[in-house]
This record gives C-alpha cells, structure tokens and sequence, in this order.
C-alpha cells in the first residue's frame, strides 16, 4: 500500500480535542443499588437518570470512559431507524411502528433540550441534513418522504432537485437528494467527557479499567464479579453494545457487532471547503452500504465513514476504500492528504431495532445500528426510569429480546461475505437507476 494513501494518525480525529483518559483510581465500593456495565453515552445517561433519583450507582467500564463508539463516531444526530414504517408494521403492529416513529422525534428533542439545559460543550451545530439520491426513482421516493415527515411529525424537511444540489453539497455523484433540519452535528468525544462530567457531579461512581467478568444471581440481587473484585448489587444494567463480551452471553448470542471507519482530511482551503460543503450540513445517502460525511466542527475538514469489512487488526484496505468513496463524490479531493483514520463497533441485533429488554433479572439496553448519538442516551435513560419502576415513561422499544442469531457466539463471521452482497446490491441498485 502506497504510504501517501494512508492516513497519519490510527487514533479518532475527535480524541485530539477531547483525549479519552482514565479516570483517578478509586476502590470498588462493596455494594450499590445499580450495577452498570459499559460508560458510554447509554451507560453514563442510564447512571445519571438513576443518581439524581436518589440510588447509588456504580459504573464499570473495561477500557477508559468513552473509548468504545461513544468517542469515535461521526457525530451525527440521525436517531435513524433502519425498519421502514411498513417494516415496522409488518413485524411489531401498528401501535408499535408508531410509537417508535414518535420516539425518533421525542429521542431528539430530548438530546437537544439535555445539551442546552446541561451546557454541554460539545460544538453541537443544528446544520440538517442532505440525503442523496442515486437516481431518479430514488430521487421521488425521497420527496414523498420528506413530504411524509413533514405532514406526518411536522419536522422541516424538503426535497432537493438535481439543478439545486450543488447549493447543498459540491458533487455530481446524486440525482437531487432531501434535506431535512432535525439533525445537526456535534463533537462525539467532547459529548461524552461532557455527559461524564455531569453523571460524576450527580454522584454516579465510575470506574475506567475495570472489566465484568461474570454476573450472577444470588438472594437479595446480584453479584457482580470484576477485575476489581467483587460488588453486589440490587439492579444490573448491561450498556456494553459494540464491545460485548462474555460476561452477557445472553445478548452476545443476539447482537452483531460490526466496524465502522471514518477517515478525515488533513485541512482544507475555506474556498473549497464552500465549494464542497457550502451549507456544511451533515450528509448522508441513499444506499445499503451509504457512506456518511460532514464538515469537522471548526469547517476545515471533511470526515467521511463507512462500513470496514476488516475484522482483526488495523489494515489498509479499508481507509484506502473510504479515500477512494471520497475522490468519487469529490474529485477536487484526489491529492488530499488524510490526517486520521480509525474504526470502532456499531451494534445490530438481528432484528435491526434498538432495545430495552429483561432476562433472568437483568436489564439490557442496546443495538443502536449506528445511530447512538440520540438512541443510546434516550434509550440508556428510559432503562433507568425502568429501573425505577416509572410506569408512565415506558419506551416503545422496551419489550422482548431480540431473538437469538443460531450458529453464533459473537464472532461475526459472516459479517464480511454480507458485506460483499450489500456492495453488490449497491452496484446493482446503481446500475438500474436513471441517472
Ligand atoms: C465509526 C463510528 C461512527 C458512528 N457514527 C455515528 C453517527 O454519526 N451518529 C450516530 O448516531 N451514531 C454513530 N455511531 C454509533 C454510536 O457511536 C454508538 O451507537 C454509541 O456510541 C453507543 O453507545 P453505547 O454507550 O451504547 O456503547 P459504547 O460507547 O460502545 O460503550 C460500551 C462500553 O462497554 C464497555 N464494556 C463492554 N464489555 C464490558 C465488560 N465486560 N466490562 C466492563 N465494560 C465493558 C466497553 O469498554 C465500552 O466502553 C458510530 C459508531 C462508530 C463506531
């Protein structure tokens, strides 16, 4: 692999800014009233929803806060859903596909209001969205949908035709595209020092560097064995998504963890950064396998993800798959050097929905496909107000476990042929389309 085609650095662009750290040593309390495991944004939200209500909280996390997908993601408020409406209908029924529909709207607001209400700094910009359309057929469903959102949730969004395109992002690769304006950027890495910040004020006990090893019941709750020792507690929450192991056998055997890579530019000029990103909005498209992209906060760079279908190790191929999907959207770009290069894990559970769910005693919160910056602290709070038996709060994603994928024990090994058909699809689907 050629050594200018590599990026510079292995580590999040966003850890420059925001390092990921372990916290102060601190001795593992006996016991407390909740138990979580994992601090990433659902861990912390579940752990600062329960402080504030009074119970003593202990979070747990094997690696330093944040250094799971909470501070290497791209930032970017989707709170998408991969079912489609009739998807949802066809498997949960109508009052549930549209409650979940409702959530979207609700988990979002309440991300916005938890940012402004906290004073998190997190360089949260509210820019919309572009979504590209492949082709023309592509390009009309888009329509009807933004018109849908816009009837249906009252959320403004609007079509984009292909002669207006360019007002939105400097490429000719789509055939128009919609944008809609509930979704915004923010610094993932910053957001999460920022909701571990305000979780420690509420008195939550989090340890970085300690690991789960087993859970087990016992008479009056759980104990819950770590690489610290032993602490008992009245309630469990599992917040361990991408990064599961075998201390949750029961969700590891139901939840794919799958890699996510983002490369970013080394700076741009700001006359090409308005060229390329005039209204630096965030951006995504209309495919399988879609690569998503955004200007960095401070709008000198642009950061472009996508699927990594690597599964060990650090290689090459995929950043020089990424580079390639950027200079096909921005040619201008063919010589630009990258400056970093990372990946971390999304989570899917089989059935492709995010999720509270209860198994022998234990609560879970988890699979949240890729767009966790909304879902998981949404989610991670409405499994605390669960925990405190509020009734009255109770998410539409709070129901049975995701079924159980056979033949599967947590390594996904297929994970790389399904991406193989996934392009080919895209290939296909672009292929066929009236361009
Ligand atoms: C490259 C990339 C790009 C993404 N882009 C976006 C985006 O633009 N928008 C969006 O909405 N979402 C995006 N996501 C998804 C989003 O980052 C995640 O959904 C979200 O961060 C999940 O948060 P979490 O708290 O559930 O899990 P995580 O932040 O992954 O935290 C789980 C934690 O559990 C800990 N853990 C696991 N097992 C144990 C154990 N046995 N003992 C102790 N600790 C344990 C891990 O160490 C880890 O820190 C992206 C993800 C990636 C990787």
């Amino acid at each position: 692999m050629e050594k200018s085609r590599i990026a510079a650095k292995s580590t999040p662009y966003w850890w420059e800014a925001a390092p990921v750290r372990p916290l102060p040593d601190q001795p593992l309390a006996r016991q407390a009233d909740v138990v979580i495991v994992g601090a990433g944004y659902a861990g912390l939200t579940a752990g600062l929803t329960l402080a504030r209500a009074g119970r003593s909280v202990t979070i747990l996390d094997k690696m330093n806060p944040g250094e799971g997908a909470s501070s290497r993601n791209g930032g970017i408020t989707s709170g998408n859903i991969r079912l489609s409406y009739a998807e949802l209908v066809k498997k949960y029924g109508e009052a549930r596909a549209k409650a979940i529909e409702a959530e979207g709207k609700a988990a979002r607001e309440f991300i916005y209001d938890f940012i402004r209400t906290e004073g998190l700094d997190c360089d949260f910009q509210m820019t919309g969205r572009f979504y590209g359309a492949i082709g023309k057929e592509n390009y009309e469903a888009l329509a009807r949908s933004a018109e849908a959102l816009a009837k249906s949730l009252g959320i403004e969004s609007h079509a984009v035709p292909h002669a207006e395109q360019r007002n939105y992002v400097g490429t000719d690769h789509y055939r128009g595209g919609s944008v809609r304006m509930d979704i915004g950027g923010l610094h993932p890495a910053k957001y999460h020092a920022e909701i571990l910040r305000v979780t420690l004020a509420a008195g939550a006990s989090v340890h970085s560097g300690v690991a789960v090893t087993n859970i087990d019941k016992d008479v009056s709750g759980f104990k819950v064995t770590t690489s610290a020792g032993a602490i008992k507690a009245r309630q469990v929450l599992i917040c361990t998504n991408g990064y599961t192991d075998g201390a949750a056998p029961f969700l590891r055997r139901r939840m794919v963890p799958v890699r996510s890579r983002i490369i970013a530019t080394e700076e741009l000029s700001p006359g090409l950064m308005s060229q390329l990103m005039p209204k630096l909005m965030m951006c995504g498209e209309s495919k399988v396998l879609g690569y998503y992209y955004r200007p960095s906060p401070d709008g000198k760079r642009i950061l472009l993800g996508g699927r990594d279908a690597s599964q060990s190790g650090d290689p090459a191929a995929p950043t020089d798959m990424l580079r390639k999907g950027l200079v096909e959207l921005f040619p201008e770009l063919a010589d630009v050097g990258l400056s970093h290069s990372w990946f971390g894990n999304v989570a899917m559970h089989r059935d492709m929905l995010p999720r509270i769910f209860e198994n022998k005693g234990l609560t879970y919160a988890t699979g949240f496909c890729g767009s966790g910056v909304v879902w998981a602290p949404w989610i991670g709070s409405r499994a605390a107000l669960k925990l405190l038996n509020d009734d009255t709060s109770r998410s539409a994603f709070d129901f049975r476990a995701p079924p159980f994928i056979p033949f599967y024990n947590g390594k996904p090994y297929f994970m790389p042929a399904f991406i193989q058909v996934y392009r080919m699809q895209d290939r296909i689907a672009m292929a066929r389309a009236t361009r």
